[in-house]
């Protein structure tokens, strides 16, 4: 009987558990589903939807050349999915265990209806097989990856299977009519320049970052330097396995593969989260945060003008525009450049996380529910790690001690020709590049009192 392969974020042929279960089960039908109804107010961003193309695209290539396709179908997944296991009489239905809570009830969901089988493999280990001596899942992250370590190496990948092709072939959609890209205007021509979605392009980055691997652990927080492997849209759309990641970097001992394992299990440490607090994207842990007299653009003018302005980078503040424009341009932003962003949007102009993190949502390519959601509550420090939110990050010492002078020439180019002396804090303004919208001491202030009265109300 053919054996269907449900594919969500795991759109690669390499170390798929699920494909390469079918493939030894009988012919094999993979099925993407495009659903827009199912995670509600979480459908797709724009910026992953024009990921989400070029993978499918190359997916869809590298399957043909194997003998197989890739069926494309629109609509609620678990209805669909099920559907098409009446239509194609499939023996059973594959895929990769998902832990967005949308995700967990379409799997509930078809298991009701028809057999299916989850797998692991996205990542380094399930969430939820690494518990406390009592039991229960880790909220923090250290004890979470000593404990997690235990459990190192992953098992070595494997390689893509032999597919047979199904008698027939089910009726799919063409991809070009889902329409994930944009097209007038095409705000995203600075995306194809950085970026090659798919698991070749994967693959080449892997490569590109294992010369640079050994230093990782001082340049990774230079953004005017490519220090770290900008495989994350990679690794959220699964056309790596971090098991393969993983591998790669063994033998390479030393201190820049040690410190980067350890950012792979934040990828694990975020579902991990979620899969204990499902709606930790949309609500502050912290449970005092929801009295927070945040500054609320939907209701002050000032408020809805600079949150625009921190979107489009005009804050006044370079390393934070830049930041902000290197998003808007390539979908993406560098680490040390998130953290300052972030912290600006919340704590200077005192607007909440989640304002931010929507935004995020929109416009990273590797936007993703629990990576985004952790990070932005860890730097409110709203969230499960130790309380934050008093840290507050001065971007102008910031922008000088990470060295990020060639990084803001490169994205606020009004500002190119200032020394590196003054470029994080240009003395006079030139023409065109906004003032600040407040200054740090006064944004400090400001923020540690709404603070302190949160605290106190
Ligand atoms: P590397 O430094 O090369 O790290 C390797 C991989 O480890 C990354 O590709 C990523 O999968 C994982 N990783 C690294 N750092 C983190 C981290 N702090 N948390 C979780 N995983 C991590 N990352 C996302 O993948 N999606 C998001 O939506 C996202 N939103 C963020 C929002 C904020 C406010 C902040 C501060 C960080 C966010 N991050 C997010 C984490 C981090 O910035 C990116 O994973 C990293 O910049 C990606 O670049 P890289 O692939 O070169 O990372």
């Amino acid at each position: 009987k053919p054996q269907i392969v449900w594919l969500r974020r795991d759109l690669r042929i390499e170390d798929q558990a699920a494909l390469r279960a079918a493939a030894e089960a009988g012919p094999v039908i993979p099925v993407f589903v495009l659903d827009d109804e199912t995670p509600g107010e979480r459908r797709l961003g724009s910026a992953s939807r024009w990921w989400l193309h070029g993978s499918l695209q190359e997916l869809g290539d590298a399957l043909n050349a194997r003998g197989s396709r890739l069926i494309l179908r629109r609509g609620s997944a678990a209805q669909v999915v099920s559907l098409l296991a009446d239509e194609v009489g499939a023996g059973a239905i594959h895929t990769i265990r998902h832990y967005e809570p949308w995700w967990v009830k379409a799997e509930q969901d078809i298991a009701k209806r028809v057999d299916l089988v989850l797998h692991d493999g996205n990542y380094l280990l399930p969430p939820g097989c690494v518990v406390t001596g009592a039991g229960t899942p880790y909220r923090i992250f250290t004890p979470f990856y000593r404990a997690a370590m235990a459990h190192m190496p992953p098992p070595a990948p494997t390689s893509a299977p032999h597919f047979h092709a199904p008698a027939r072939w089910p009726a799919s959609d063409r991809l070009d009519d889902w329409k994930l890209r944009p097209t007038r205007p095409d705000w995203a021509t600075g995306f194809v320049e950085v970026w090659t979605p798919g698991e070749a392009g994967a693959t080449e980055r892997l490569k590109d970052f294992l010369d640079v691997a050994a230093e990782y652990e001082t340049t990774r927080n230079l953004p005017s330097q490519e220090g770290s492997s900008r495989l994350s849209p990679h690794l959220h759309w699964g056309e790596i396995s971090p098991a393969t990641v993983w591998h790669a970097l063994d033998g390479r001992q030393g201190k820049g593969s040690e410190s980067f394992r350890s950012e792979l299990f934040w990828r694990d440490f975020a579902q991990n989260v979620i899969t204990q607090f499902p709606d930790y994207p949309d609500r502050s842990f912290r449970p005092e945060f929801e009295k927070f007299r945040w500054r609320d653009p939907a209701k002050d003018e000032n408020a809805k003008a600079d949150l625009k302005a921190w979107r489009q980078g005009r804050t006044g503040y370079p390393i934070v525009d830049a930041g902000m424009r290197q998003l808007w341009r390539t979908g993406w932003m560098h680490n040390r450049v998130r953290m300052i962003a972030a912290s600006f949007l919340i704590k200077h102009l005192l607007i909440d996380w989640r304002s931010g993190e929507r935004w995020f949502w929109d416009t990273l390519v590797d936007a993703d529910y629990g990576n985004n959601a952790t990070n932005w509550q860890w730097v409110s420090g709203s969230g499960v790690d130790a309380a934050l939110f008093t840290r507050i990050m001065a971007p102008l010492t910031q922008s000088a001690k990470f060295d990020a002078a060639e990084y803001i020439r490169e994205w606020v180019p009004e500002l190119a020709d200032l020394t590196d002396e003054d470029i994080h804090d240009p003395p006079n303004r030139p023409r065109g590049y906004p003032d600040q919208l407040i200054g740090h001491r006064e944004a400090r202030e400001r923020a540690l009192s709404g603070y302190r009265a949160m605290k106190a109300s």
